[in-house]
């Protein structure tokens, strides 16, 4: 099987499965009691939590673990809009923001927050003029991913976040695409991140906080994280985001280097008739979304069953509907049908992907002579 779908999520590096080994086999001291174990376990968590925080790479704030970053979203939004002051009842967002933000965003404006989404060029991209005119002091976040999820695309965040700051706002980064894979700016106050996207363990996330932007806690119990996020840690799950971090920022070079080969590679190997969608320049270079006129892309993953590749986004695979980015994009719902999404990366090969390519190719052409 050729594995394609890197923005689903990764294979976790044997690395990180021999740093968690001790932690489900031996270890099982609940790392918030006092033992000498436990308190080994804590220590544990403690050298992670400094991995994660060095591989998110920002200063000034410290990092919360959660179950997942859609968890992490969940509680940066809606903590967020609970302690915002009087007459700051407004979130400004971005059209093509993954679920966990937009669903959070719908379910506050059912309970009275005002909700402005604002939408992206045919390249992805937000105006940053869009974001300047609608961020005013009604806003108490603006919440704008660095990497998105279904084409790649970067977007602004730095120049978002001196906005939201000039307003008197907070600013919450959704960098769960981007860690690992391109520099998160500094400016964000609130940083979304998730393990399973780094190699990592699946079930856990993290959310980075600048000190003084702690959001109201989303889970309440016995006080764990700083009475933010109570719930017993997981020491395995912490320890394996953790090694994933740390094998990110060691090979961070060598990932950016090989990623860029891929995305050469696979430019070459694919016919002329397929087009990326979104901008190819302001792009994290693993993710290609791309489009062939007259393609069923569900046909397409049917037929090709050894190569795992997605359409439109994972999280949102299986509701049939289209995907909401590419729409955002201006693309029609026959477009956004005949999109698929390849994603590729470390343990990717050239030569596995070209290989691939080409069977996508062919399969793309047998569908073009079936409808002639
Ligand atoms: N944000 C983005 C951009 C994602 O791609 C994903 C997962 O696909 C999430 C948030 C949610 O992450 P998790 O799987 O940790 O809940």
């Amino acid at each position: 099987m050729t594995y394609l779908d890197y923005q689903a999520t990764t294979p976790v590096a044997p690395e990180v499965a021999s740093a968690m080994r001790p932690w489900i086999e031996e270890k099982f001291a609940n790392p918030h009691s006092p033992s000498r174990e436990g308190r080994e376990a804590a220590a544990a968590i403690e050298v992670a939590r400094k991995q994660v925080e060095q591989a998110i790479g920002l200063k000034g704030g410290s990092l919360a673990f959660t179950g997942s970053a859609t968890e992490a979203i969940n509680w940066a939004i809606k903590g967020t809009l609970e302690k915002a002051g009087p007459g700051r009842n407004r979130i400004v967002t971005v059209q093509t923001e993954h679920a966990a933000v937009l669903d959070t965003c719908e379910w506050l404006e059912g309970r009275g927050v005002e909700v402005t989404c604002l939408p992206v060029g045919s390249d992805g991209l937000v105006n940053i003029a869009d974001v300047k005119e609608a961020v005013d002091e009604s806003v108490a976040l603006v919440a704008v991913m660095l990497v998105n999820n279904e084409i790649g695309v970067i977007q602004p965040v730095a120049g978002v976040a001196k906005l939201a700051h000039e307003a008197g706002a907070l600013m919450l980064c959704d960098a769960v695409q981007a860690l690992g894979r391109v520099e998160i700016p500094q400016g964000p106050d609130l940083v979304a991140v998730s393990s399973h996207k780094i190699h990592g363990p699946k079930g856990i996330g993290a959310l980075w906080i600048r000190k003084g932007a702690e959001p109201a806690p989303l889970i309440h119990g016995g006080g764990q994280e700083q009475g933010l996020r109570s719930g017993t840690l997981s020491p395995a799950l912490c320890v394996g985001f953790g090694a994933a971090a740390k094998l990110a920022s060691e090979r961070f070079e060598q990932d950016h280097a090989h990623v860029e080969r891929l995305w050469t590679a696979a430019l070459g190997a694919l016919d002329s008739g397929w087009i990326v969608s979104g901008s190819t320049a302001q792009r994290y270079h693993g993710n290609l979304n791309i489009r062939r006129q007259s393609v069923d892309a569900a046909r397409l993953i049917s037929d090709l069953r050894d190569i795992s590749f997605s359409l439109g986004s994972a999280c949102a695979s299986g509701s049939g509907r289209p995907s909401h980015v590419l729409r955002a994009l201006g693309l029609s719902d026959r477009e956004a049908r005949s999109s698929i999404r390849l994603g590729f990366g470390r343990y990717t090969s050239e030569d596995e992907l070209v290989a691939a390519i080409r069977r996508i190719n062919e399969a793309a052409d047998a569908q073009e002579r079936f409808a002639a």
